[in-house]
């Protein structure tokens, strides 16, 4: 029998979360029991150097527990990082991996969770729903707002110079998400503007993607993120210490990751990549430089869309009227904020040439994942406008 109403779908997250102000302080206790008696503690070199990890490592210490620290994930971690950890945590014996960190942190800790839990070949995991288990216990604790990475099946390795392979399988969410927002009281303004902008983008994405797996879940964790992500992001920007913005920001991040870990992201992404690939401008900053360009191309098709979530995140384009206007609205207002936060508007402003927008627009065609959730069809001269349009 077809419901149209209501086609199926299937929704995965992490089956446990926790939000609580101080929460790596009391890591040990918290976490402790599921990770067993010996833990791989995965990290970078720059937390660890400020101490950040300081309070969940004395915790796990105070809980009894045998920490292996591996703190050498740089951004966009390499093969040979990952490599190293699942490495050290074989030597070691681990019976758990504990993430501690950004983006880059949490993607290792979970293929290292994988590997060292099943022995198995990384070659043949790579992809959508190749990873065969078991892993081993791991638990993660995000010190960005943007990746949501704690609650997406999803890692991103970098192999060789600059390709970068993914592994996606919900076995590699994590038993827990540590959620504590003491840790990102000190995080730089321009780092919280790319990473919150980020966010955004995911839950955008994720409420108007086409895939078949865009569900009611997925688009109602969205709207909740970009209320909350829209009304803290200038505060969490330019008053960095206030923790009702920070605890905004780390939980809106984490709604946007559960939506679009199962309404997955489109064009604006499959745009940033190659900005970030080959001139390594940070994720974040990459999706906010074509953000605006991208929405204007998708109008045609997902003007309704963005209307829908536009007051969420822009309570007073409550009182526009209309469709088209509303959308309109919406994405001047995007570009607007990230001008507000200080981020570059144009790729001239980070170092890209014009020459190089022609190679850029075929890179982007390559995301074909991420391409076929776009609301509107977008091929190469279509990418090419958008990036002459952002340059
Ligand atoms: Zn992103």
């Amino acid at each position: 029998m077809t419901n149209d109403a209501f086609p199926p779908f299937a929704f995965n997250t992490t089956p446990s979360v926790r939000f609580e102000a101080g929460a790596a302080r009391r890591f040990g206790a918290i976490a402790g029991p599921i990770l067993g008696a010996r833990i791989l503690f995965v990290t970078d070199p720059g937390l660890r150097a400020l101490g950040l990890c300081d309070a969940a490592l004395a915790s796990l210490e105070e809980a009894g527990i045998a920490v292996t620290i591996f703190d050498r994930v740089e951004a966009d971690p390499s093969l040979a990082t990952l490599t190293a950890a699942v490495e050290t945590g074989r030597a070691a014996g681990v019976t758990g991996v504990a993430g501690f960190g950004g983006g880059s942190s949490l993607d290792v800790a979970k293929l290292a969770a994988l590997l060292t839990g099943s022995g198995e070949d990384l070659d043949a995991a790579w992809g959508v729903g190749n990873a065969k288990g078991p892993r081993l216990p791991l638990a993660l604790v995000p010190t960005t707002a943007g990746t949501g990475s704690e609650v997406t099946p999803v890692s991103i390795i970098t192999v060789g110079e600059e390709e970068k392979r993914g592994v996606s399988s919900p076995l590699i969410l994590p038993d827990i998400a540590v959620l504590d927002p003491e840790l990102t009281l000190g995080l730089p303004p321009a780092i919280t503007a790319a990473t919150g902008i980020d966010a955004m983008v995911h839950a955008i994405e994720a409420y108007a993607s086409k895939s078949a797996n865009n569900n009611p879940l997925s688009k109602m964790l969205a709207r909740q993120a970009l209320q909350l992500l829209g009304a803290h992001i200038e505060t969490a920007v330019f008053a960095g210490h206030d923790m009702a913005a920070r605890s905004a920001m780390l939980l809106g991040s984490m709604l946007a990751g559960q939506a679009f870990a199962n309404s997955p992201v489109a064009a604006v992404h499959a745009l940033a990549y190659p900005i970030g690939g080959t001139f390594h401008v940070p994720h974040g900053l990459s999706n906010a430089l074509v953000l605006p360009h991208v929405l204007r191309f998708n109008a045609p098709e997902a003007a309704g869309l963005y209307a829908e979530i536009a007051a969420d995140a822009f309570p007073e384009l409550a009182h526009e009227d209309g469709t088209q206007g509303r959308c309109g609205s919406f994405i001047e207002a995007l570009a607007a904020l990230s001008k507000k936060l200080g981020l570059p508007a144009q790729l001239r402003e980070v170092g890209i040439g014009e020459e190089h927008l022609a190679k850029m627009a075929a890179d982007a065609m390559k995301q074909t994942r991420l391409l076929v959730n776009n609301p509107r069809e977008l091929r190469e001269a279509d990418a090419l406008a958008i990036y002459r349009a952002a340059w």
